[in-house]
């Protein structure tokens, strides 16, 4: 069993698009700094790294299934070139409505992504800027890192606070499991 870093992808990977609106092009794209050296540093200690993302923007009709693929793959060729390898991007292309059980705060692509690489979930980390991110990872019994304003009113609170994703690569690396099973 390997374990997985779940990471979101807007304000985590890339540049999150302004209130209400979506990243439909690459051109729009823009990955954040420290984003390929955090992905090595996970790589590095065993992790698996994966993208788990709500795109509703497909349901919505703001882009096609194809252009969102398309994207995943720039953005995915574009880190590797930097040794940053994100072994697969899992999307939710549905609306809110009705459930789909894949659109976080459910935590269906990580189940998904559990089954289709052999991932302990529960040696496994969640990484968002959202609510619904950290919640989708303790649904999947994963530790959590929320990432923006440290100081930031979050509900369930998560493991770790961070300021990007490569501060967060580096406390949950150094992190030590409070639980009296103790930590891997
Ligand atoms: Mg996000
Ligand atoms: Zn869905």
């Amino acid at each position: 069993m390997k374990k997985a870093a779940f990471l979101d992808r807007d304000g985590v990977i890339n540049r999150s698009a302004p209130e209400g609106e979506y990243i439909t092009r690459w051109e729009e794209v823009e990955i954040l700094p420290g984003v390929a050296e955090a992905i090595s540093l996970l790589a590095q200690a065993g992790f698996c790294v994966l993208a788990a993302s709500n795109q509703r923007c497909v349901a919505k009709g703001l882009l096609t299934l194809s252009e969102l693929e398309s994207i995943h793959e720039r953005l995915c060729k574009e880190l590797a070139a930097k040794g940053a390898t994100i072994t697969r991007i899992y999307y939710c292309p549905h609306d809110s409505q009705p459930c789909c059980g894949c659109r976080k705060p459910d935590p269906g692509m990580l189940l998904t992504a559990a089954r289709d690489y052999e991932i302990d979930l529960r040696s496994s980390w969640m990484i968002g800027d959202s609510d619904v991110d950290i919640q989708a990872g303790m649904k999947a019994h994963c530790r959590t890192v929320r990432i923006g304003h440290v100081d930031a009113i979050t509900n369930p609170p998560p493991d770790l606070f961070a300021k990007d994703l490569l501060d967060a690569a580096r406390k949950l690396l150094q992190f030590k499991s409070p639980s009296p099973m103790g930590g891997a």
